[in-house]
């Protein structure tokens, strides 16, 4: 065999592991991008599903809670956390997935504070030993690494969403930042609707002078009241309550006194029922109480108690101290009636008797 033949043939053996060293590359190439791909498609189902879950959500706590879950989901970090400010600055939630927070009254300082400030979201690796993560409390996890971005809208930073500590203990990538950007960017509207939601619903049920409950609202919870004692066989009472020649004070001092002194008196019964109770504006100057779970006496105690407090009540207008007096009717469930109509007739009636037996007085329909 001449020379020829055998460097024709070395040339084709480095020709053939040329081209399965250069195949061999590809398919690794290709197989990088099938994982690549898959992980963005992973990713874009994920971010798909959280918007769609988002926007049917009507109630802050759902929001926020999918935002915790997905965030760690999405980012594999071990925990998440969701920060929301009011306008003024003033923090209105603060939410972790490490389960309640210790406090809401959170300050943002240093760091975290930044992200609200300058709207650029924060990326950090080692942070356990700074200033800014070394103040946590004593039962919170050291935190290794950290990323932070604002929850923007209409210009306006109204939160940050956070995720700490990747999972395997890599470090967050600025893909990671793209990602939580725009879960971030997403869950702004949401947010958004859910506050507006519970704006137009607090403007709905809420009386505009007073700040008390309103007709509709007293309305419906009374029906729930009925439903929910009928239940558990319990019982609960109902207050009717009327200031005392309310014209004759329009009259003496003017309307706009008269609204003070609605709004004095609104305060007063705020003051006197606890939580599960309410208080609401029945019409121009009546009101109405439903005092979950208390029978009559009960009732009687709270009645007078506001009474009293009503006809010390100083009401301040044109530098005058202004008085006035409140009637009330108290009926009592079941004994008094079954239904929210029979109900409110005989808290009603009570109250007539109130007025006929000379004013500023507490009775029953019993
Ligand atoms: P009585 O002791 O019998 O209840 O006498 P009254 O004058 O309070 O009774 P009446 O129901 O005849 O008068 C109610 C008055 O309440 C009429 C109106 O001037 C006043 N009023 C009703 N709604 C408002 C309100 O929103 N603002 C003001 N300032 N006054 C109101
Ligand atoms: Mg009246
Ligand atoms: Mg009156």
């Amino acid at each position: 065999m001449s020379i020829f033949y055998i460097i024709l043939i070395v040339i084709l053996l480095l020709g053939l592991v040329m081209t399965f060293v250069r195949g061999r590359k590809i398919s690794l190439e290709l197989s990088d991008m099938v994982s690549s791909n898959k992980r963005t498609i992973r990713e874009l189902n994920i971010i798909n599903e959280l918007t769609a879950a988002l926007l049917s959500s009507l109630e802050m706590e759902s929001v926020i809670e999918l935002l915790l879950d997905r965030a760690k989901e999405l980012l594999r970090a071990t925990r998440s956390a969701v920060i929301l400010i009011e306008p003024g600055g003033r923090v209105r939630e603060f939410h972790t997935s490490l389960g309640p927070a210790p406090d809401c009254k959170i300050k943002l300082t240093g760091t975290l504070l930044k992200v609200f400030e300058d709207m650029t979201p924060l990326r950090a690796t080692n942070v356990t030993e700074t200033d800014d993560f070394k103040r946590f409390p004593d039962q919170h996890p050291d935190i290794r690494s950290i990323l932070a971005v604002p929850i923007i809208l209409r210009s306006k930073v109204i939160g940050e969403l956070i995720v700490t500590d990747k999972l395997q203990g890599d470090s967050f990538t600025p893909a990671d930042e793209d990602l939580l950007l725009t879960m971030a960017f997403h869950s702004a509207f949401a947010i958004e609707k859910v506050l507006l939601h519970t704006e137009v619903l607090k403007m709905a049920t809420t009386d505009g002078l007073t700040g008390l409950h309103n007709h509709r609202s007293f309305q419906e919870r009374l029906e729930n009241e009925i439903e929910r004692v009928r239940r558990y066989d319990h019982s609960f009472s109902l207050m009717i309550l009327d200031i005392d020649r309310f014209k004759d004070f329009n009259d003496a001092y003017g309307h706009q006194a008269g609204d003070i002194a609605l709004r004095s008196i609104a305060g007063v019964m705020n003051d006197n029922i606890r939580g599960a109770d309410m208080a609401a504006r029945y019409g121009g100057e009546e009101f109405a109480i439903i005092l979950s779970e208390t029978p009559l006496d009960g009732a009687i105690q709270t009645a007078e108690r506001i009474r009293g407090q009503i006809e010390k009540l100083a009401i301040q207008h044109d530098g005058q101290t202004r008085r006035v007096t409140i009637s009330i009717g108290i009926a009592e469930f079941p004994s008094d009636g079954l239904s929210r109509e029979e109900l409110i007739e005989s808290a009603d009636k009570a109250l007539y008797y109130s007025k006929r037996s000379g004013r500023n007085k507490v009775s029953t329909f019993s």
